[in-house]
């Protein structure tokens, strides 16, 4: 056994005080957010009756590379942080592999999942500007409970749309939002012009993310003194997720680790996003090189056979419009996929990164995912998320092929969360029940076909 410890831990002073923000390194900047009217870029004012200020300026913000974390926000990250590095050392045994493995995990909060990092600032600037509260969409459930924890620790008030397949499958989780305070509304409802709209349109719909994003905006925009935040995919909540690649990369450096992969899961890209960040930094600045690897699943491939375009964030068409990789705004997987990941677009930042050569991409299928899962759960003894697991899944793929090579690499990857309330899905997997959908390219087109011309 190396003189690694099985979790590298930083201190406490150790957690940065600055997030990083990869933009500034860019020289291919993300395209501008436009405003859906009139297909112009937007102003940054233009963003203030939805988003809170500060949070408006750093989704416009292509310039600072490093942003100061707030003092509150830093000592509401030292109940949970820093998150461990941890040395995959049983995992490399059973597989037989020579690579050495390690994972960041994210789970160690009540939450369960990296999503806290950015809930708590952005809960933390509507805070700032005087606001009552933030509306805002969940899909399996682990945004909505992250927000309902920050809304609770600062006192502000919390609403959740949450897509309804969810909101049936995992009354559990439902509840630990409410137990924050939250009130939890299945989408699409009937509280809101644009859910009534789409219940008109398709009867008996289970809900999208991409719906219940639509219901949120409007429930913040038609309410005083509420703003919607959002968990993933905007250029703020990757500049918060930095967080994870900063305490990842100053972990290897701790011991002197140069990782040769670096492999997350990508649903909006915010967790891939801010792993990556400070290791694509270096790579745009030319001190050093990585193989990085997003993840998706099989059933929802936005980055490995969406189109690069500009389209509408929500399905309900009231969001600006962003360029990324997309499946068009009204994909929505098949009924069986179980997996999360369920966005229908990419981040503009990691698809940007992605169309640039600086990361590949991988869909897996979800009985493979489980598999994984289940091969690391029985070994490292954490109970993965299925959202995490397609980077596990890829994770031990490649370890597998360092095994016919012989080759000793440092594969690192993001171990995003738990998975106790992803049981359900769990349950098929066992009972054999689980199955596959890979659309096809007709269905893919057709979808794409709706992108709007810009
Ligand atoms: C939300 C979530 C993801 C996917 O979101 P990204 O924005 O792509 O990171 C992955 N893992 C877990 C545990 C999640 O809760």
């Amino acid at each position: 056994m190396s003189d690694i410890p099985y979790k590298i831990y930083l201190s406490e002073k150790e957690i940065p005080s600055a997030w990083y923000n990869v933009r500034a390194d860019m020289k291919n900047k993300p395209a501008p957010l436009l405003n859906p009217g009139t297909g112009k870029p937007l102003a940054v004012e233009e963003l203030y009756p939805i988003f809170c200020e500060e949070l408006s300026k750093q989704e416009m913000d292509n310039t600072h590379a490093y942003i100061d974390i707030p003092g509150e926000v830093l000592d509401f990250y030292k109940m949970y942080r820093p998150s461990p590095l941890v040395r995959a050392y049983c995992l490399e045994k059973s597989l037989g592999t020579p690579a050495h493995i390690y994972y960041k995990f994210e789970g160690n909060n009540t939450s369960g999942s990296h999503k806290l990092n950015s809930a708590i600032a952005q809960a933390y600037y509507a805070k700032k500007q005087g606001l009552k509260g933030v509306t805002t969409e969940t899909g399996a459930g682990q945004w909505g409970t992250a927000l309902s924890m920050a809304t609770a620790y600062l006192g502000l008030d919390c609403q959740v749309y949450m897509v309804k397949v969810s909101y049936e499958q995992k009354p559990f989780r439902r509840e630990v939002m409410r137990t924050y305070g939250a009130k939890v509304t299945p989408s699409p409802s009937m509280e809101t012009n644009v859910g009534r709209r789409i219940n008109e349109e398709f009867p008996g719909t289970t809900g999208s993310l991409g719906c219940a994003i639509s219901e949120a905006v409007e429930a913040a925009t038609s309410q005083e003194g509420y703003r919607y935040v959002l968990g993933s995919v905007l250029n703020q909540v990757l500049l918060h997720q930095s967080v994870i690649g900063l305490e990842t990369k100053a972990a290897l450096d701790k011991y002197g680790i140069k990782a040769d992969m670096i492999i997350g899961c990508a649903g909006g890209g915010s967790n891939l996003g801010g792993l990556i960040s400070p290791f694509v930094g270096q790579m745009l600045r030319g001190e050093a090189d990585y193989d990085i690897i997003a993840v998706e699943p099989a059933s929802c491939p936005s980055l490995t056979r969406g189109t690069y375009t500009y389209d509408f964030c929500d399905t309900g068409k009231v969001c600006p419009l962003a360029k990324m990789y997309t499946l068009g705004s009204g994909y929505i997987p098949a009924p069986n996929h179980a997996g999360g990941l369920r966005y229908h677009g990419m981040s503009s930042i990691v698809s940007q990164l992605y169309d640039d050569g600086l990361l590949t991409a991988r869909s897996v299928k979800q009985t493979d995912v489980f598999e994984a899962a289940e091969m690391f759960a029985r070994v490292e003894g954490i109970l993965p998320a299925p959202e995490s697991s397609h980077a596990i899944r890829v994770a031990i793929d490649e370890a597998l092929k360092c095994k016919e090579t012989g080759e000793a690499k440092n594969i690192v990857f993001g171990l995003t969360g738990t998975g106790y309330f992803d049981m359900v899905a769990y349950q098929q997997y066992n009972d054999g029940k689980m199955s596959d959908y890979v659309p096809t390219d007709e269905e893919i087109a057709a979808s794409v076909a709706k992108c709007p011309k810009v």
